[in-house]
């Protein structure tokens, strides 16, 4: 199956908004084993739009157009890809319910055209927006299948992720039974996992084997065809099994599980409660755990303490560590891992200390990060990085590897925090 992607709005031509969608969207197709083999952007134009949608339509499986699902004049997907498949736009009457009651609830009122964002093409298959009022929605005509998804990205991929793509690959095992795996890496870089696989990666047809690296992390799908699910599913546990026994070592997690999935749910079975002391970090951990619904029953809260003042008196490191081993030391880390724990009354604290950069802080080169831990009648510990890259880049990777040391330690009380 090879599918195109169509973003549609003139306001990416003009570039003052990049075609973000675009690469959310194949990246997701990439990990479903759908191939991508063009992308396209249109403005709000309905002949170039028609054009470009006749064209895709002739040569990919799979017709993906984002935006212009909205209320507005210049939102006219919906009208143009009715004009290429020759059918009637009607009203998806779950949508005009909630678009109708918005407006009951808000008290304002509801013009015409906001009606208009409840208009589907006749006889497709429809996505409900849970975050917006366009619905989403999916028809075959001759074997290609149009796939109109709205234009704002926090409405577009939810309704990706946890509908259109359930959807497509549940039609995809029916007819051919294609099942995939992903293996989760960390504390080992792509080109390193590579090198480690590489005569396995370049002999496999079936399954075949698609590394992806994002942010440090490292995933490898396993995707396996057979006209058996079970075959499938037993081509691939063959193939971890043997992966496994190369790099097993780094993998700590399968398919969605990522680091934050991980540790949000290790956290929440054993019902452990976590606070966090953030230099380098300032707030980024604590905010990442506070993204996972139910958050509230283990993140205790955190404290941001960038300057060495703060981290006195907010927090109560003694000036005397401070003086003797400075801010970016594991003493410190420590410390801060401590105080918090204590002063939130959690079973963990863990605590960001470094020098983000650019440039070395008090001879201490930059990307030094000293990650804290304390457990509650358990160890008090600490381990340094030496990260690289930008500012941000060394904050989400500090973070991360935060994670993944806190689910070594919970999971098999080994790793980086286990002296
Ligand atoms: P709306 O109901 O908001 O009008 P829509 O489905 O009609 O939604 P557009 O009007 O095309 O979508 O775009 C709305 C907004 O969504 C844009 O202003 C932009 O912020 C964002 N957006 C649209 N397309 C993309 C894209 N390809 N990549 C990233 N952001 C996009
Ligand atoms: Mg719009």
């Amino acid at each position: 199956m090879n599918a195109e992607i169509i973003a549609v709005g003139s306001e990416l031509l003009l570039g003052q908004i990049a075609n973000t969608n675009a690469q959310f969207i194949s990246a997701r197709l990439a990990e479903s084993g759908i191939n991508v083999y063009y992308h396209s952007v249109v403005g709000d134009n309905e002949e170039r739009l028609l054009q470009t949608i006749t064209t895709a339509g002739k040569r990919s499986d799979i017709v993906i157009i984002t935006g212009g699902l909205g209320p507005t004049k210049d939102d006219l997907t919906k009208e143009t890809a009715a004009r290429h498949l020759d059918c009637s736009l009607s009203y998806d009457k779950e949508s005009l319910e909630a678009i109708e009651q918005y407006y009951l609830q808000t008290g304002s009122e509801m013009t015409e055209n906001n009606k208009k964002q409840a208009l589907v093409l006749e006889n497709s298959t429809v996505f409900f927006n849970f975050h917006g009022m366009a619905p989403g929605m999916l028809k075959e005509v001759h074997h290609t299948k149009y796939l109109l998804l709205p234009g704002p990205p926090r409405e577009m991929k939810p309704m990706l992720v946890d509908q259109v793509l359930p959807y497509l690959n549940h039609q995809k095992a029916e007819s051919s039974s294609i099942y995939s795996k992903v293996m989760r890496f960390f504390g080992i870089g792509e080109a390193d996992l590579e090198s480690r696989i590489d005569d396995i990666l370049s002999e496999q047809t079936n399954p075949t084997i698609a590394p992806l690296a994002e942010d440090g992390e490292v995933t490898l799908r396993i995707t396996a065809r057979s006209k058996e699910l079970k075959e499938a599913e037993a081509l691939i546990d063959q193939m971890i099994t043997v992966l496994d026994d190369r790099v097993g070592h780094y993998c700590y997690g399968y398919d969605q599980n990522n680091l934050l999935h991980k540790i949000t749910l290790l956290l929440e079975q054993k019902e452990l409660t976590i606070a966090s002391a953030e230099s380098l970090t300032g707030g980024l951990f604590s905010s990442e755990i506070a993204s996972v619904p139910g958050a509230s029953n283990y993140l205790s809260g955190g404290v941001t303490v960038y300057s060495n003042d703060a981290k006195q008196s907010v927090l109560g490191v003694p000036g005397d560590l401070l003086g003797q081993y400075g801010a970016v030391s594991s003493e410190c880390a420590e410390n801060m891992a401590e105080q918090v724990r204590l002063k939130f009354d959690s079973q963990i604290g863990i605590s960001f200390t470094g020098v983000a950069g650019p440039g070395d802080y008090n001879g201490i080169p930059e990307g030094t990060v000293w990650i804290g831990v304390s457990v509650r009648g358990g160890i008090v510990a600490s381990f340094k990085l030496l990260l690289k890259g930008d500012r941000n880049f060394k904050r989400i990777r500090a973070v991360k590897h935060g994670m993944y040391g806190l689910i070594q330690l919970i999971e098999k009380n080994t790793g980086p925090f286990v002296k």
